[in-house]
Order: structure tokens, then C-alpha cells, then sequence
């Protein structure tokens, strides 16, 4: 049991609802605001981690103070990024903003920049690519960039570029040797195109150190989103972040946080970096961890996809003891009363069998259809499977998402309220999966004038990104205006409905909560921790 004074920090965040889970915040951390631009109170050396001999995991890093939720362990600018290839032209190649109107580079015609400023702060890491797109003819894949602007910056910075980074791109691990041959040859492959992209004039380097440094982003690139952290952009490395090891149920989270980047003068943008958080109270010596996959897998799954994608074993006690396995292929109980084993597997095998055809429609923007097969699993599901189940919430999750798209408002509030109540019997209190998913649930019942859960979802989130993206994340600086807005509407609505209504109509006519995306690959970004090749 931890020393946390849950009843004063939250009254002090002005929290109503009773389930905020903000477990074990120390209460005098959250109003911490940072006088300068962006970057939020970050630790910004490593002093407060140790490299260390984790038992069984090899290399790793422990805690050398005590943390709290909420803490920032140490922020990391990355030692190279580059925007996805399928996102050239609309993502800033310097400060990874989505825009509506970028400007080309005039040398090669690939680089886009949000302005001049953008363009100069990017200027040191594209020169020489400027150059080699252009003597190429075109730019070559994602990857092919992102090892060749590591190895210009090394070559010209040496191995080590600040007195913060704990290892060298050469000490971290390239899992070469256990890749599958179907890898192997996409690396051969790679390699090849490199050979040819790598001007002459630059430094050679050996087809073995080529061949690591392409391991190395294989399995340590990290996915970099935009600036509200909703969608995937792209793709970085950040040596110190590469120590830290996995857990299914972990202590830490990281995320991205780009700095001020709701500025509109580009000035105040900044580079991008990560911030491991601590999740809860962590005691000195005690080893950090993230998820590296997501915890909503079954226990088998999980090691299926840590052993094919990060070549180790997950020895966590949630996988030894199969943790929530159980409550993940539930039935539903009513009145004391199970389904049988044989009507469970029956509805978890027909649940399972839809979600590729649901893929597929969603994929495909076939919103409609998605419409249609969701509807029809839930009918003859729901009554038979509990609300933890995986594929049930999948359902719930993709139908709200859609309903939403389609502004069909009181059905996404109620299946996103559904997948917020499953997510909470199975993630951790502070998962940031689920603070994403309250504030979609938030949103959808204000759009449906639901103004009471509404609020009450809005506060959970939150209370959930204060501590996984911290207060000055551009997600939660919408999230601290959405609860003011909330909280105001709902006084109005407990003094007088009528009132209430016909501002809420005036208000959704002015400035309606735009929160909503299109469904296709929102998911993408928030769910893997590192990048995965298609
Ligand atoms: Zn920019
Ligand atoms: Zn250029
Ligand atoms: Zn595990």
C-alpha cells in the first residue's frame, strides 16, 4: 500500500470524479509549470538513472532516486528521425507537425518544411541529404534515410554527441543474427539501395557497420507521432531510451512531446524529444521498465510478438501467471448465471473471425460496412461475452470511433463508454491507452449532449495524461480546456436545461470539440512503442 495523499491531490486538481486515478500522485507536483518554452520541467541529464545488470534481461537501467507519478525521469532528444515516406508531403520534416501548406525544399523537392525557420533548424540535418536525394534522383525508402542520417551525424559529431547519451549507436544490440530469412533479404535489399544512395564524397564505412546500424533501427527505431501525439509520423532513434527494458506491466511510459508546438511562430518550436514518466511511486534501485507491446494481448500473444519483434523471452510474472488472460475471453455473468465454455468459445471464435473482414471495410473507408459487421458481432455476442473481452472491445472501440466519424453521437457515446469500463478492469490506472480512450468517450457524450459522463470521462482523461504526457503536452493543454468547458456546461445544465441546451447548440455551431479523426490508422501510433516494418 503506498503513502499517497489521494484525497488532497485530487481535490486540489478540482477532480469530481471519484474513480480519477491519480494514484499516487505526490501532491505538490502536478501545478509544476515550466517557465520555459515547451519542454515540461524535463530532467534534461541522466543523473537520475543508472546502467545496470537487469537479472536475466541483460543491460538495463534503474532508478537512483524515488520517483512519483507523473515524474519526468529524463527527456531525449533524438540522434535522428525522418518523416514516413507515405507522409513526405504533409508532415514538417523538421519539427514533425501536420500541416496544411508546406513548402518544398527548392534542391531536391522531397524535404517540406512548415517556413524558412523550420527549414534553417532543420538545415544541419538535411544538408547532405539535400545533396544525395538530388544526385540520386530520388529520395530512397524511410529506412535507407534514417541510417544514413545517423551515419552523417556521427561522422561528423563523433559517437558521442552530448555528454547525456549513456551508450554509442555501435553499443547497441542489432538482433542481425536472429533475424528471419525473409528479413535478412529485406536488409540485403536495403543495404544494396544504400550502397547506391551513399555519395562518394562522404565517409565509407564497412557493410558490416551498415548492416548494424540498420539492425539497430530494425529493432530500436521508435515511433515519432505529431505534435497532439495522435498518429504515427515517422521514425527516430534515441540511445538512452533503447535501455530501457520491457515490462507487460511496467513503471514507466513514454511519450512524445515536441514542445510548444501549438505556436504559430515556428520559433518557438523545438526538437524532438521523449520523456520517460514514471507511472507511480518508484523506489530507488528499482529497475525501469515500458511496454514495448500492448498490454490489451493475451499473456501468449504478447511473448509471440516480443519474441518475433525484440528477440527475448518476456519473463514478467504478468505473462508467467497469465494475468487477466481470464477476463480477456470471458463470458458474461448475469444473475449468477455463465455461459457455457462451449457458447464462450462459439462467440470468441465468430468475434475473431470478423475483425479481419472489419479491418478490411476500415481500411478500405467503407465506413458504412464497418457499421454493419460491428453491429451484427455485438447482436450476437454481447449477451454471451463479458466487457473485458479483447475482441468485443475491439468492436465497441472501432464501432464508437466510426459512429463518431459519422457523427452519430449517442451510439459512439455508448460504445466508447463500454470500452472505457472494459479498459479500466484491465490496464493500469495511469495506462495512457485508456486516458486516450476516456477522452474519446468525453468527447462523444458532450457531442451527445451527455453533459454529465461526459464531463466526468473528460476529468478521467485528464487525470490519466497529467501523468502519462504531463501538463504541458499539447493533447493535455486540450484536455484542461475541454474540463473547463465541461464543468462549466454542467453547472448550467444542474441550474437550468433549458439554458443549457440552447447554448450547447450555440456553441457546437461556433467552435464544436474537434477531437475526431478519421478511423483509418489512428490506432497506429499509440499502440507500438517502436516501429515495425509492414
Ligand atoms: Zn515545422
Ligand atoms: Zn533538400
Ligand atoms: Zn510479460
Amino acid at each position: 500500500m503506498c503513502s499517497c495523499h489521494r484525497t488532497t491531490s485530487r481535490a486540489q486538481l478540482g477532480l469530481s470524479l471519484p474513480q480519477a486515478p491519480l494514484h499516487c500522485i505526490k501532491p505538490d507536483s502536478v501545478y509544476v509549470v515550466p517557465s520555459s518554452e515547451g519542454i515540461s520541467g524535463a530532467a534534461v541529464t541522466m543523473e537520475n538513472v543508472a546502467i545496470f545488470d537487469s537479472p536475466g534481461k541483460g543491460r538495463g537501467l534503474k532508478a537512483t532516486k524515488e520517483f512519483w507519478a507523473g515524474d519526468v525521469i529524463f527527456s531525449e532528444p533524438s540522434l535522428a528521425a525522418v518523416v514516413f515516406d507515405s507522409l513526405a508531403e504533409r508532415i514538417c520534416h523538421s519539427c514533425f507537425r501536420r500541416q496544411e501548406k508546406l513548402q518544398k525544399c527548392s534542391q531536391c523537392k522531397f524535404a517540406h518544411y512548415c517556413d524558412r525557420t523550420c527549414q534553417r533548424a532543420g538545415w544541419a540535418e538535411h544538408k547532405q541529404e539535400c545533396g544525395a536525394i538530388k544526385a540520386y534522383g530520388k529520395a530512397p525508402n524511410e529506412n535507407i534515410r534514417l541510417v544514413a542520417r545517423l551515419m552523417w551525424r556521427l561522422d561528423k559529431e563523433g559517437s558521442v554527441v552530448s555528454d547525456m547519451q549513456l551508450i554509442t549507436v555501435e553499443e547497441l544490440e542489432d538482433h542481425v543474427a536472429d533475424m528471419q530469412e525473409d528479413e535478412i533479404k529485406e536488409l540485403k535489399v536495403d543495404i544494396h539501395n544504400f550502397l547506391d544512395y551513399w555519395p562518394r564524397n562522404s565517409k565509407q564505412h564497412t557493410i558490416d557497420d551498415i548492416s548494424h546500424i540498420f539492425g539497430v533501427i530494425n529493432c530500436n527505431g521508435f515511433t515519432v507521432s505529431d505534435q497532439r501525439g495522435l498518429q504515427a509520423v515517422g521514425v527516430g532513434l534515441f540511445p538512452n531510451l533503447c535501455m530501457v527494458n520491457h515490462n507487460c506491466w511496467p513503471n514507466c511510459t513514454v511519450i512524445l512531446n515536441h514542445g510548444n508546438q501549438s505556436a504559430v511562430n515556428t520559433m518557438f518550436h523545438s526538437q524532438r524529444r521523449i520523456e520517460l514518466r514514471s507511472l507511480g511511486k518508484i523506489a530507488e534501485g528499482e529497475e525501469l521498465t515500458v511496454a514495448y507491446v500492448d498490454f490489451l494481448n493475451l499473456s501468449e500473444e504478447r511473448r509471440r510478438l516480443l519474441k518475433t519483434q525484440y528477440f527475448f523471452d518476456c519473463q514478467c510474472d504478468y505473462c508467467k501467471n497469465g494475468t487477466k488472460d481470464d477476463l480477456k475471453l470471458a463470458g458474461r455473468e448475469v444473475d449468477g448465471v455463465k455461459p457455457s465454455e462451449q457458447q464462450v468459445k462459439e462467440a470468441t471464435d465468430y468475434c475473431f473471425q470478423k475483425l479481419e473482414t472489419m479491418d478490411k471495410a476500415r481500411l478500405d473507408g467503407d465506413y458504412h460496412q464497418v457499421v454493419k459487421i460491428c453491429r451484427d458481432v455485438i447482436d450476437r455476442t454481447e449477451p454471451v461475452l463479458a466487457d473485458t473481452h479483447i475482441y468485443l472491445l475491439r468492436m465497441w472501440s472501432t464501432l464508437s470511433e466510426v459512429q463518431a466519424y459519422l457523427q452519430y453521437f449517442n451510439d459512439a457515446a455508448e460504445y466508447s463508454r463500454k470500452m472505457v469500463e472494459g479498459y479500466m478492469k484491465l490496464y493500469h490506472p495511469n495506462n495512457a491507452a485508456l486516458g486516450m480512450a476516456a477522452m474519446r468517450a468525453g468527447v462523444n457524450h458532450w457531442q451527445a449532449g451527455l453533459i454529465e459522463v461526459g464531463h466526468g470521462m473528460v476529468c478521467k482523461a485528464y487525470a490519466i495524461l497529467l501523468v502519462t504526457h504531463g501538463p504541458t503536452h499539447p493533447i493535455t493543454k486540450d484536455l484542461e480546456a475541454m474540463r473547463m468547458q465541461t464543468e462549466m456546461e454542467l453547472r448550467m445544465f444542474k441550474q437550468n436545461e433549458y439554458v443549457y441546451h440552447s447554448m450547447r447548440d450555440a456553441a457546437l455551431q461556433n467552435k464544436p470539440m474537434t477531437m475526431l479523426h478519421e478511423p483509418k490508422g489512428v490506432e497506429e501510433g499509440i499502440k507500438n512503442l517502436f516501429h515495425r516494418r509492414k
